[in-house]
């Protein structure tokens, strides 16, 4: 019998809609597959048995009456534990949230369940979504599939640990500066940020509103597709939800021809500089033979310069820090979640009851974001620093403007190195910030970002992701080019990436 675990989402969505297999089993499956490596991985921080049973019955029930089903119904799916989830908890990776149920559903929530589809629970993630690897969750690091001493990248890291280790065909994630494309890279996952407006941000806990934006973790360059454009489209809720018929990705991953397409390396994220102490060999030969993919596939390579790169981190850490201060002043002890009171005072005021709460809420990365947004933010600084940031962010967009006159896509390492071990990074917050260095300049510029697997470096046998980036609204481009990869990469490997893996039930 076919481990029904292994399945893509459009392979299984395919038998459940033959009737070859029910999305009870299928959900079943996924919920023992969890019970079986989750104590390992501890990709999630919530399961939800019941819930995602009840709803694969559902869907057969409705399915053998006859029903006109969605695509993916009964394709069960994991949820970042950022998104709103209306009756199952939504901590953000921190003990502030700890026991708060939402009322509502996020947009893409509802969406998910007007859709049919099982969510197995809520995965785990750096608190507020702040960090590279995880290990600033407040439950505890999750662990990469690839090798468990290691980290899965962040702040997603439980969705892109939860689809690598089969625990789920579909995740969702949130990327703010990377946390969907950096962990996709770390685990050998499909991770997408779509363009900033192209999916709801309605239900999201905020980190920095002018850059978040959700998207789809997978196996397949197809099931992200079919994930996105089950999320993404128009929603009033959300002011900056662009209005204007969705990008036609599904289409797009089915056509996967790369023959005269213009890509473009960009120079400076070609192998050194920025800060970064290089780039690991092992990711830039990967990315090299990817790319070397393409161009015998027909696509036209040239390289292209994005001047103002250089000033992106920089800029993204002073806007990020920013709109996270302001967004997270929301959690004060009184509205939600846990309230601490401040030790030896017996009638204290509604301010100590925020501060101790803060105190014991927060996270050092949490608290440091904080003070450094709120600094950046006070009166005689504001100019200096967010107004100089954003006229960076404006640099930028330009640089991308142009270098997408003369080319379709523009490719780069997703991430300048592979996984590194556990515990490596968290006393240099400097030099995990400096891993974002190719992910952030998408959400400065609201533009699309895929991150592929392209294979395993050579040092450490870990897997290497590249990343595609095309022009606002176009993210079909992305998924056209990527998939049109995926297949030659496939046809050289004799099968998909994950395969490569190590297995964990045997594996230590
Ligand atoms: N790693 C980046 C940060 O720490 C990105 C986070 C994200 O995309 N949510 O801010």
């Amino acid at each position: 019998m076919t481990d029904l675990t292994r399945l893509s989402a459009a392979e299984l969505a395919a038998r459940l809609t033959r009737k070859e297999v029910s999305s009870v089993e299928a959900t079943q499956a996924q919920l023992d597959r969890i019970a079986a490596v989750d104590g390992d991985i501890h990709a999630f921080l919530h399961v939800d048995a019941e819930g995602a049973l009840a709803t694969a019955a559902d869907i057969d029930a409705r399915r053998a009456a006859g029903e006109g089903l969605h695509g993916l119904a009964g394709v069960p799916i994991a949820v970042k534990d950022i998104v709103a989830t209306k009756g199952m908890p939504t901590t953000c990776g921190s003990r502030i949230l700890d026991g708060w149920i939402p009322p509502y559903d996020a947009t893409i929530t509802q969406r998910i369940k007007a859709a049919g589809l099982p969510i197995l629970g809520k995965t785990n993630m750096d608190e507020f979504a702040m960090g590279s690897s995880t290990e600033h969750s407040a439950y505890g690091p999750t662990r990469n599939p690839w090798d468990r001493t290691r980290i899965p990248g962040g702040s997603g890291g439980g969705s892109a640990a939860a689809v690598a280790a089969y625990e789920a065909a579909l995740a969702i994630g949130t990327d703010t500066g990377g946390s969907i494309r950096q962990p996709g890279a770390l685990t050998g996952t499909v991770g997408v940020k779509p363009t900033y407006g192209g999916v709801s941000r309605y239900g999201l806990v905020a980190l920095a509103s002018s850059l978040d934006q959700a998207g789809p973790v997978t196996r397949t360059v197809l099931d992200a597709a079919l994930l996105h454009e089950l999320m993404g489209g128009h929603d009033p809720m959300d002011s900056t939800s662009i209005d204007a018929p969705a990008p036609l990705v599904v289409s797009a991953a089915r056509r996967a021809d790369v023959k005269g397409l213009r890509i473009g390396i960009v120079s400076e994220l070609n192998g050194g500089g920025m800060g970064v102490e290089g780039f690991q060999p092992g990711v830039m030969s990967r990315f090299h033979e990817a790319v070397e993919l393409l161009t015998s596939a027909g696509a036209e390579v040239v390289e292209v310069s994005l001047p103002s790169l250089e000033y992106a981190l920089a800029a993204y850490y002073l806007v990020m820090p920013s709109e996270a201060s302001s967004n997270l002043a929301r959690f004060d002890a009184m509205r939600y979640g846990v309230r601490v009171p401040p030790a030896g005072a017996d009638d204290p005021s509604a301010e100590q009851v925020m501060a101790s709460s803060r105190d014991a809420g927060f996270g050092d990365e949490v608290k440091r974001r904080i003070i450094v947004g709120t600094y950046a933010l006070s009166s005689g600084y504001y100019e200096a620093y967010y107004g100089s940031a954003q006229k960076v962010r404006t640099l930028l967009a330009r640089d991308f403007a142009s270098a997408f006159e003369q080319v379709d896509v523009l490719v780069s390492p997703t991430s300048p190195t592979t996984a590194w071990t556990l515990g490596d990074k968290l006393d240099d917050p400097l030099s995990m910030y400096l891993q974002d260095v190719a992910t952030i300049p998408a959400n400065l510029a609201g533009i699309p970002g895929l991150s592929l697997p392209v294979g395993l470096a050579e040092e450490d046998g870990l897997p290497v992701g590249l990343q595609f980036l095309a022009p606002q609204k176009a993210d079909d481009r992305l998924y056209n080019a990527a998939a049109a990869l995926e297949k030659l990469l496939e046809d050289k490997w004799g099968g998909p990436m994950l395969a490569q893996a190590p297995d964990l039930e045997v594996a230590r």
